[in-house]
């Protein structure tokens, strides 16, 4: 049995081992020809095999839920960040907004002390 590393398609190159995304076969490892471009569809031949065996339904299922999840969280994530960066610049603005009042409440009244 050849190993994947050898295999060709019918170009004459090595295969490129690439993994699904597809709502149908979510995770599924397969070979195919290199020039194969998924956003044209065009391909320099049809070479192609499925590496793992075919997923099951449960397993599949589960699989959507998490990657539907995956990208909740992952933006989730983004919107947490840019509210973290939004606080850190308030709480700068604020620091110095009470330095000023401080400066200011001295220059006021010299006897008073904070
Ligand atoms: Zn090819």
């Amino acid at each position: 049995m050849s190993s994947v590393r050898d295999m060709k398609c019918g170009c004459g190159i090595p295969v490129a081992r690439r993994t699904s995304w597809t709502h149908e076969n979510p995770g599924r490892k397969f070979v195919a020809c290199k020039f194969y471009n998924a956003e044209t569809g065009q391909r320099g031949c049809n070479t192609f095999e499925w590496l793992d065996e075919d997923i099951v339904d449960w397993k599949r299922d589960v699989t959507n839920v998490l990657i539907v999840e995956k990208h909740r969280l992952a933006t989730d994530n983004s919107i947490l960040k840019s509210r973290i960066v939004f606080a850190e610049h308030e709480n700068k603005r604020l620091v110095e907004e009470v330095e000023k009042l401080k400066q200011k409440r001295k220059g006021s009244n010299p006897l008073m002390l904070f």
